[in-house]
C-alpha cells in the first residue's frame, strides 16, 4: 500500500506511533480522530473526514460547528502537509523502521519485509526481498539456456533435445514444401515466356506483323532464305537478320 492510499484509509489511524501527540487540529469533528482523506467546512474551516462527512450529509446538511448550510472545500496545502509529517511504524508485519508518511513508499522499495511477487512469468510466489533472493535459485518458473540445442526454456519444463529438432526439422520441410512451390511456379512461368518467344519467332516478324505463312520464301536477304511477308502485305523481312526489305509498288 502506498503512502496515498494509506493517508486515505482507517489503516493509517493503527500505525501512528504516538496518538496523543497529533494536533487537535488535525481531528475530525465528528468521529474524533485524525482525519482522514480530509475535507472542511468552507465557513468555518472545520475539518471531516470524507467517509464521516459524507455519512452525515446523507442525513444533514448543516455544518455542527457553525450551523450553517455546509459547503465543503478541500483543506489547505498546509493541512495536507501537517498530516504528512506525522510519524508511524512501517505497514509491514516485522519491520521496526518509523518515518513520516510522505517517507512510506521510499521506504517499503526496500523494506526487508516488503513482500514483492516473482518477477518470473506464470510464478505466483510472493515474499520478502530476502525470502525471494533464496527463491530465485529454486522458481520452476526461471529460464534456463539449453546447453545443446540453445533453446530458452523454464526449469519446470519437461526438455528434450530432441523434441526440439524434430520441430524444427518439421518447420523446415514445411518451408521447403513452400519454396519448391514458388520455384516451380517460376519454371513455369519461363516455360511460358520461352513458349511465347518461339511463337513470336516462327509467326511473327520484329515489327510484330504477323507472318504469312503461304508467301514463298524470297530471295531478298542475302544470308538466309527464310523470309516472311507481314500480313499487311507492305514489307518482307528476313526472320534472322530482321532485314526489311519494302514491297516496290
Ligand atoms: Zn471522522
Ligand atoms: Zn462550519
Ligand atoms: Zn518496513
Ligand atoms: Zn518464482
Ligand atoms: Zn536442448
Ligand atoms: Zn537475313
Amino acid at each position: 500500500m502506498n503512502s496515498k492510499s494509506i493517508s486515505q484509509s482507517s489503516k493509517l489511524r493503527s500505525l501512528i506511533l504516538d496518538p496523543k501527540s497529533i494536533n487537535q487540529h488535525l481531528m475530525c469533528a465528528i468521529c474524533k480522530e485524525l482525519v482522514i482523506d480530509p475535507r472542511e467546512c468552507g465557513r468555518c474551516k472545520t475539518l471531516f473526514c470524507s467517509i464521516c462527512i459524507n455519512t452525515q450529509l446523507e442525513q444533514n446538511q448543516t455544518c455542527q460547528k457553525c450551523s450553517q448550510n455546509i459547503q465543503l472545500n478541500d483543506p489547505h496545502p498546509i493541512i495536507r502537509n501537517l498530516i504528512s509529517e506525522i510519524q508511524i511504524k512501517c505497514t509491514n508485519e516485522g519491520c521496526s523502521q518509523q518515518m513520516q508518511i510522505s517517507k512510506l513508499d521510499s521506504h517499503l522499495k526496500q523494506c526487508e519485509q516488503e513482500k514483492t511477487k516473482c518477477p518470473h512469468s506464470g510464478c505466483d510466489f510472493k515474499d520478502t526481498l530476502q525470502q525471494m533472493k533464496i527463491h530465485q535459485y529454486t522458481c520452476g518458473y526461471r529460464t534456463k539456456t539449453c546447453q545443446k540445442c540453445k533453446l530458452i526454456h523454464k526449469m519446470n519444463e519437461g526438455h528434450d533435445c530432441l523434441d526440439v529438432v524434430l520441430k524444427k526439422v518439421k518447420i523446415m520441410e514445411e518451408q521447403i514444401k513452400q519454396q519448391n512451390i514458388i520455384i516451380s511456379d517460376i519454371m513455369l512461368k519461363v516455360e511460358q515466356i520461352h513458349k511465347k518467344q518461339n511463337d513470336k519467332n516462327t509467326n511473327f516478324c520484329s515489327n510484330e506483323f504477323e507472318q504469312n505463312l503461304d508467301t514463298p520464301k524470297s530471295d531478298k536477304c542475302q544470308q538466309n532464305n527464310k523470309t516472311c511477308i507481314c500480313k499487311k502485305g507492305d514489307a518482307y523481312q528476313c526472320i534472322v537478320c530482321k532485314l526489311s526489305e519494302f514491297l516496290s509498288p
